[in-house]
């Protein structure tokens, strides 16, 4: 195949090996760290890509697809793919494809491990410990909150939340609540007919926990006024998208004790965090990791491949994000 694109950072084998295999060539950008808009530009625009493979970080507009006119595909390195102006793409008949599926597991773990940390105060004992505050066992000492019986209410319930919904069942006896737009037979198997209103999952749930893509109508969902309904005593754990939560009202509610804690993996103005967060004693925060795992990241380099080369093969992309004709 005749073909060049452009990988604006460095992917696992399993996807070059692909595109090797179709005499795909590719150039990779050795960006240290997310390229600016003006470097990405300046990239695309040294030869006639005819599409790329690109990151969550990489802000995918109008400018970006004027760089590289030639590109029939920017295929999405992830799940989400908020960074992309699909309008955009559409005018201009541009595949965009993601990797759905590839980090299901990865980000359902993760996102247990938030809720455990939180609950069993793990990080602040950790924190104790290392500054050798420990004098000897105390019956009040970090005293955590059980999960059996407890209240998971899911906002988003596709192939994350399900993931969530039967580690928490079945490993923890928690009960699962969840709102979604569309109801989800696999998981009421497991739970019962539990799909709510998100108001009263908010009302209701002991952790909430986020699991919708972003969007505009998901945008800001959890806010001042969504916060001021949830339980005193509740979690909040985040590994959906940053701006899905508006995080100076969740440092506001915080800080005032509206809700008891919050886990977070991904930020509304990444990499930068809202002023005061990390003082912030009941808050565990991680690095957007919750998909980082080499089996997570193997898929995804596949499935990009397979998108790329389906485009070129047939004009349309395997896992297209885009409704086609
Ligand atoms: P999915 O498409 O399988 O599930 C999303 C669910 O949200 C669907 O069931 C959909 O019906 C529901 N939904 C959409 N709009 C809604 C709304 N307004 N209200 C309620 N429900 C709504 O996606 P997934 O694989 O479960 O991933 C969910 C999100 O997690 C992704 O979009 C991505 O942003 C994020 N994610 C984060 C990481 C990470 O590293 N932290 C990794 C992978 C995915």
């Amino acid at each position: 195949m005749n073909k060049i694109i452009y990988i604006t950072r460095k992917i696992p084998e399993a996807g070059l090996k692909l595109l090797r295999d179709k005499g795909i060539a590719f150039d990779i950008g050795e960006f240290k760290n997310p390229p600016t808009k003006k470097e990405l530009i300046k990239a695309l625009s040294k030869k006639p890509y005819d599409g790329v493979i690109d990151f969550l970080t990489d802000k995918i507009d109008k400018e970006v697809f004027d760089a590289c006119p030639t590109a029939k595909i920017f295929a999405n390195f992830s799940v989400g793919f908020d960074n992309i102006d699909l309008e955009e793409a559409k005018k201009r008949n541009i595949c965009i494809s993601n990797t759905p599926g590839t980090s299901a597991t990865a980000v359902a773990e993760h996102t247990v491990a938030l809720m455990l940390a939180l609950t069993t105060r793990l990080v602040e004992g950790d924190e104790y410990m290392r500054r050798g505050k420990f004098k000897g066992w105390d019956p009040n000492l970090f005293i955590g909150t059980d999960l059996k019986g407890k209240t998971i209410g899911l906002i988003g319930a596709g192939q994350i939340g399900t993931e969530v919904a039967k580690m928490m069942h079945y490993g923890f006896g928690s009960n699962v609540i969840y709102s979604d737009i569309c109801s989800n037979p696999v998981l009421e198997q497991i739970t019962g007919p539990t799909r709510k209103e998100t108001a009263d999952v908010l009302r209701e749930a002991d952790i909430v926990s986020l699991h919708v893509p972003l969007l505009p109508s998901t945008h800001h969902l959890i806010n001042k006024e969504s916060l001021a309904t949830m339980k005193k005593t509740a979690f909040l754990i985040n590994t959906s998208r940053g701006a899905v939560v508006d995080e100076k009202a969740l440092v506001d509610a915080l800080k005032n004790n509206v809700i008891r804690g919050a886990g977070i993996d991904v930020y509304e103005f990444e990499p930068k965090l809202t002023k005061g967060l990390i003082k912030l004693p009941d808050v565990i925060i991680t690095p957007h990791i919750a998909s980082a795992r080499q089996s997570a990241r193997d898929m995804m380099a596949e499935i990009a491949a397979r998108n790329i080369i389906s485009v070129f093969e047939t004009g349309k992309a395997i896992n297209s994000v885009i409704n086609e004709k």
